[in-house]
């Protein structure tokens, strides 16, 4: 249930419920912190079971995106939005123009883009009603389709992690386990084969698989339930999330684990499971970041150069935070939370200065703000 007091324990600054009955319009943003800049968050669309499981999703997804945009260096806050509905069914050009206008009404406060279940022809429609959108289509001068700078960055985060394995940021002849070969999967597939590196892979689904050895006729299939136990360097989990489990975690005989999905740790604790079996975890939520780096870009004027250039810096702060998680002996992912709270609290500090009358500068993202009016 909402709360002010879950709102105090999870640091939100706002949740908004949006309705608009005339086109069955449901929609709640999650505004977790904008220390750092204007919350930027895509959409999801999703059938919940009740409001109160949509309220659950869009808290824990906002507070989520606060720690992803901290790490990756954006001046941007944590916000997240979902639209309750059938995305089969309940999709109009009226219900995301509402939605557009009402995102207009926060005036910059958050900023959306797609998510589960929102495509760019919808977002097309919000872009209709508000500036306050990315990940439009590039034909509207947006950044197109995120998969390929997701998987860059996700490269980068798996040269860190070689580094600190091997000494060496190559992946030549090391062999990867890719589980699931869709938009990212694909695209890493192709980064890793480039690099000389050997793929094991899996999916459930026979069209990706057929287009995955098309592209890359070597990679070799294993079955759904092979893959954790797969004789593989690096285990690249790129389908779901939670899949380092109590179920999964013994089987692993890779050195290092480095995918693009979403909260790949089932829980805190397999983290720390890792770190004593010597397994090495890249932060997801860090080395996933490519996407949101890549559509931050948008408000200066997107340039595909910039956008590499930025996510190339996921493989210094990889290699930052392994560091500090060995200085200070705590997992992988308590050091990568531990690094996006000391930049946040580092920021909020610096905004005690008073600028003087007729300033509007008033944190760092302000840039991110302007830029777009
Ligand atoms: P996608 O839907 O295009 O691909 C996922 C693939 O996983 C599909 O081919 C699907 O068939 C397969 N899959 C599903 N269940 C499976 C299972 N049990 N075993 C094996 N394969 C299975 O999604 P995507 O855009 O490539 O994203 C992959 C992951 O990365 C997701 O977890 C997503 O949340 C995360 N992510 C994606 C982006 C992005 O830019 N697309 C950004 C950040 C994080």
């Amino acid at each position: 249930m909402l709360s002010f007091e879950k709102l105090y324990s999870m640091g939100h600054e706002e949740v908004v419920f949006f309705s608009e009955p005339s086109c069955g319009l449901k929609a709640i943003v999650a505004i977790h912190d904008t220390t750092l800049g204007p919350a930027l968050g895509g959409t999801r669309m999703w059938n919940y079971a009740s409001e109160e499981e949509a309220v659950e999703d869009v808290l824990r997804l906002s507070k989520g995106m606060t720690y992803k945009a901290a790490i990756s260096g954006l001046n941007l806050g944590g916000g997240k939005a979902v639209i309750i509905g059938d995305p089969k069914k309940d999709k109009s050009e009226a219900l995301f123009r509402a939605y557009g206008r009402f995102i207009e009404s926060l005036n910059g406060r958050y900023i959306s883009a797609e998510d589960v279940n929102i495509t760019v022809n919808d977002i097309d429609h919000v872009y209709t009603e508000t500036n306050y959108v990315c990940g439009v289509a590039k034909s509207h001068g947006g950044s197109g389709n995120p998969a390929p700078y997701t998987a860059l960055g996700v490269f980068r985060g798996m040269q860190a992690s070689a580094m600190k394995t091997w000494g060496s940021k190559s992946i030549k002849d090391k062999i990867v386990a890719i589980q699931g070969v869709g938009s990212v999967g694909l695209e890493l597939g192709k980064l890793i084969a480039e690099d000389g590196g050997k793929i094991l892979f899996t999916d459930i689904s026979e069209d990706n698989i057929k287009r995955f050895k098309a592209e890359i006729p070597n990679a070799e299939f294993v079955e759904p339930d092979a893959i954790y136990g797969a004789n593989a360097d690096i285990y690249a989990p790129c389908a779901l999330g939670a899949t380092i489990n109590d179920d999964t975690i013994d089987q692993l005989k890779c050195k290092i684990v480095n995918g693009a999905a979403n909260n790949q740790l089932k829980e805190d604790r397999h983290g720390d499971i890792l770190k004593e079996k010597g397994i090495l975890y890249a932060p997801d939520y860090l080395i996933n970041a490519g996407g949101l780096m890549n559509v931050s870009i948008e408000f200066e004027g997107w340039n595909d150069s910039k956008s590499r250039r930025m996510i190339d810096t996921i493989y210094d702060t990889t290699l930052d935070i392994f560091n500090l998680s060995e200085e200070k002996n705590i997992s992988v992912n308590k050091a990568t939370d531990l690094l996006a709270e000391r930049r946040l609290e580092s920021m909020k500090k610096i905004q005690t200065t008073f600028l003087g009358r007729g300033s509007d500068h008033r944190f760092p993202g302000s840039k991110v703000r302007h830029s777009m009016l």
